[in-house]
């Protein structure tokens, strides 16, 4: 099957709102054009942490001006979704809570990148425990928490942590860090996305990096679906041009191999499931809340 016959929407990508990108909105818009994509998700990131490395917030008010103009421009050939990456942080969660309630985001995306105020990627985030499994159930926990607090409608590159660890511990074993140090709290984790009815992000960027494969890998995949779990999203994590889409066909075969026959992609905060491959029309632009008259065209 080619990339083509597949449902092709990139549900997480950044532009130059993002304090770690630079690409210009119109330039994602164009090679989405050019990538054969159905829409586009854009996610810049959003913290309330002043340590944080995305701190401070971006400029909201810029970036949806740039999406309306997008959106006048390209909208006739792509839908152009406004989501947001959201760092979470547990005592920002009333600030998070009155930030979203008030922008009219398509999607938002809960992101852990540090624990204990130590990011993610740092020897430091990895020599604070004082053993591995510790550190391993730790990061879930928090994750675990994040889905708690029913800020958000998708978990974004769960066991995003195996970088780290490849880095930091051990390349060899990072795939299955997850699992091998906390299986239990990922199960609990897993149970609670699906009873929480969010969904969990079949993130590409590991594809290029060091890892070599998404987040989460395939076997936690494979245990949501086990679990019940059935919304997934599917995204690039583009912090530059050529990153756009990049993997994605890839993810999606993945999430079909292990029985997903749907992609999920969220307008207006509401899931739509799609199928991966065989659908018809053009679902995004077809779909309309339940009780409310069909959308004007984007
Ligand atoms: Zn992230
Ligand atoms: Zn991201």
């Amino acid at each position: 099957m080619s990339a083509t016959d597949l449902f092709l929407c990139d549900s997480h990508v950044h532009t130059r709102f993002s304090a770690d990108a630079d690409t210009p909105l119109e330039k994602v818009c164009r090679q989405a054009l050019l990538l054969g994509l159905r829409a586009v998700c854009i996610t810049d990131h959003v913290s309330f942490w002043a340590g944080d490395r995305n701190f401070p917030p971006f400029d909201y008010r810029s970036f949806k001006r740039a999406i309306d103009r997008c959106r006048d421009r390209f909208g006739h050939r792509l839908t152009i979704l406004m989501g947001v990456e959201v760092d979470y942080h547990s005592e920002h969660e009333a600030q998070i809570a009155d930030y979203l309630a008030d922008k009219p985001f398509d999607f938002v995306l809960g992101s852990l990148h540090y624990l204990n105020g130590r990011h993610l990627l740092t020897e430091e985030c990895f020599s604070q425990f004082a053993d591995l499994r510790t550190l391993m159930a730790s990061y879930v926990e928090a994750v675990h928490e994040m889905v708690a607090s029913e800020l958000f409608d998708a978990i974004a590159h769960l066991d995003w942590i195996k970088r780290g660890w490849h880095q930091y511990v051990d390349p060899a074993t990072a795939d299955g860090c997850l699992l091998t140090y906390a299986a239990r709290e990922v199960e609990d984790l897993l149970e609670a996305v699906r009873e929480s009815n969010i969904a969990l992000e079949l993130n590409a960027s590991g594809y290029r990096r060091n890892v070599g494969q998404p987040f989460p890998n395939r076997e936690i995949l494979v245990r949501y679906r086990e679990a019940g779990g059935r919304l997934i999203t599917v995204g690039s994590d583009a912090h530059r041009l050529p990153e756009l889409a990049y993997a994605v066909a890839e993810a999606l075969e993945l999430a079909l191999s292990v029985g997903f026959e749907e992609v999920t992609v969220y307008r207006e905060r509401q899931p739509i499931s799609i199928p991966i491959r065989a659908y018809e029309g053009d679902p995004l632009r077809d779909w309309a809340p339940a009780g409310r008259p069909q959308l004007e065209p984007l």
